[in-house]
C-alpha cells in the first residue's frame, strides 16, 4: 500500500514536462533545429561569468571539508549577512541576517512556508494565471487551495473577486510578480490595494492573513519597470526567493525565505518555518553555493537576449492579431487562443512542431504560455507559424 496522492502526483506527469518530453523525442525524428520547443521555464542565459569565478575560488581558497560541510541550517552567517545588506542597499530596509532562512529555492522554500502556516481549515489563495505547482504544494502541506480569477486582459488582481474569497480560514494569498506564466508584473498601486484589503479582513477576522510572495523572477524585468518590495507595502510578508532564473542555477537550488521579526508574530513565524523546513527533510541549503552568494548578490542578470526575444514574439503576435497581455518581466508571455481553447490551440500549434503550454493548469484554460527564453532563431521560426495559427497567410 502506498499514499494514493503521492502516487497520482508521481504517475501523472505535469502538462508542461509531457509537452517537454515530446519535443525531446521528437527533435530525435526531425531535428533539434526544427522544433520550436516554447515549453519548459530552463534560462538559456549561462550563469554569470563572476559566478563562474566565484565558485573556482571558493574550490581553491578553502579547505575541502569546509566547502562540502554541513552549514547551520538557517545558512551561514555570512551568505545571509551579504544577502541582508543588498537587500537594505537595494530596497532601504532593515532586513537582518537573523531574519533570512537559506533554502534549496522557491519549491521547498514554498512548502515550508505553507506547512509552518498549516492549521485546521486553513485555506491558501493564488492568483490565476499562476505557477500550477502551488496546487500540490499547498494541498500536501494540509491546507485547501483556492483560485482568484484572473483578471484580463491585464492580469492584475481583481480586486472584488479576491474579497469575495477571503474568509476567516484564509491563512495567506500568494503574490508571484514577475508572474508565471503572464510575464505581468503587479503594479505598485494594485499591491497597495492588495495590502489594505488584508489589512482590513485580517483586522475583521482578528488573525493575519500573511501575503507570501514567490520571488524567482524579481530581477528579469524589462523597460525599466518598477518591481516593488512587497514587505514595504505589507508588513505581514513573507519571501520566498530564489538564484535559479537570476543567476541562471536552477540546478543548484540555492534561495532564501525572508520572515520578517516585525510581521504580526514574526519570532515565532520564523521558528515554525525553521520546523516545517525540518519537518520536510531540510539540513542546510548547498555548502558551496551558499558561498557563491556571499560573493554575488550583486550581479544582475544580463537580459539582452530575453529583452530581444520578448520584444519580437510580442510584436509580431499582436501585429499577426493575438491578445496578449505586455510581458515587462519574467520571460513568458501569455496568449490568449484564437479559438477560445488553450488545448486545442496548443494541440494545432503542436501539429507544426511549435510546442506551447495550455492556460487549463494556470487557471486560465482560454490561453498558452510561450517560454522565451529559447535560440532567437527559434522566435523567428515561429512568427510565420503562428500567423498561420490565427489566419493570417501573409
Ligand atoms: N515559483 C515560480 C513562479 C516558478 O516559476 C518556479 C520555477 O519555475 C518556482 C517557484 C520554483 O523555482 P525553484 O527552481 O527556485 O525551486
Amino acid at each position: 500500500m502506498f499514499n494514493s496522492k503521492a502516487y497520482a502526483l508521481g504517475a501523472n506527469r505535469s502538462c508542461i514536462r509531457e509537452l517537454f518530453e515530446y519535443g525531446r523525442s521528437r527533435a530525435a525524428v526531425v531535428g533539434e533545429e526544427n522544433v520550436l520547443d516554447f515549453s519548459l521555464g530552463n534560462p538559456s542565459i549561462p550563469a554569470p561569468q563572476a559566478v563562474e569565478e566565484a565558485i573556482r575560488e571558493i574550490l581553491r581558497q578553502t579547505p575541502s571539508v569546509e566547502v562540502h560541510g554541513y552549514t547551520p541550517a538557517g545558512g551561514d552567517m555570512a551568505a545571509r549577512d551579504a544577502i541582508a545588506r543588498e537587500l537594505n542597499r537595494r530596497y532601504d530596509w532593515d532586513v537582518t541576517p537573523q531574519e533570512l532562512f537559506l533554502g534549496c529555492g522557491a519549491a521547498p522554500e514554498l512548502i515550508a512556508v505553507f506547512r509552518a502556516l498549516a492549521v485546521p481549515g486553513g485555506k491558501i489563495l493564488a492568483i490565476a494565471p499562476y505557477f500550477p505547482e502551488y496546487a500540490p504544494f499547498v494541498e500536501e502541506s494540509g491546507l485547501e487551495f483556492g483560485v482568484v480569477p484572473a483578471q484580463e486582459p491585464d492580469f492584475q488582481i481583481d480586486m472584488e473577486a479576491l474579497e469575495a474569497l477571503v474568509t476567516k480560514n484564509t491563512q495567506a494569498v500568494i503574490v508571484n510578480s514577475p508572474n508565471n506564466p503572464s510575464g505581468v508584473v503587479y503594479s505598485r498601486e494594485t499591491l497597495q490595494k492588495l495590502g489594505a484589503l488584508l489589512e482590513e479582513k485580517s483586522r475583521e477576522y482578528g488573525h493575519p492573513i500573511y501575503i507570501v510572495s514567490d520571488e524567482p523572477y524579481r530581477e528579469l524585468v524589462y523597460d525599466g519597470t518598477e518591481v516593488p518590495f512587497v514587505p514595504a507595502i505589507y508588513r505581514d510578508t513573507i519571501i520566498c526567493y530564489s538564484y535559479s532564473k537570476s543567476l541562471s542555477l536552477p540546478g543548484e537550488r540555492i534561495g532564501y525565505i525572508y520572515v520578517p521579526q516585525k510581521a504580526t508574530d514574526g519570532a515565532a513565524l520564523y521558528a515554525a518555518v525553521a520546523g516545517a523546513a525540518r519537518s520536510i527533510g531540510h539540513v542546510c541549503a548547498p555548502s558551496l553555493f551558499q558561498k557563491v552568494i556571499a560573493r554575488c548578490t550583486q550581479i544582475p542578470p544580463d537580459l539582452d537576449s530575453y529583452d530581444k526575444n520578448r520584444r519580437t514574439l510580442y510584436e509580431a503576435l499582436v501585429a499577426a492579431g493575438y491578445q496578449v497581455a505586455k510581458p515587462q518581466g519574467a520571460f513568458y508571455l501569455f496568449v490568449k487562443a484564437p479559438e477560445g481553447d488553450g488545448e486545442a490551440f496548443s494541440q494545432r500549434a503542436k501539429e507544426k512542431d511549435l510546442l506551447i503550454v495550455p492556460g487549463k493548469d494556470f487557471g486560465c484554460p482560454g490561453y498558452c504560455r510561450l517560454c522565451y527564453c529559447v535560440p532567437y532563431e527559434k522566435i523567428q521560426k515561429s512568427i510565420p507559424i503562428f500567423r498561420e495559427l490565427i489566419g493570417k497567410t501573409h
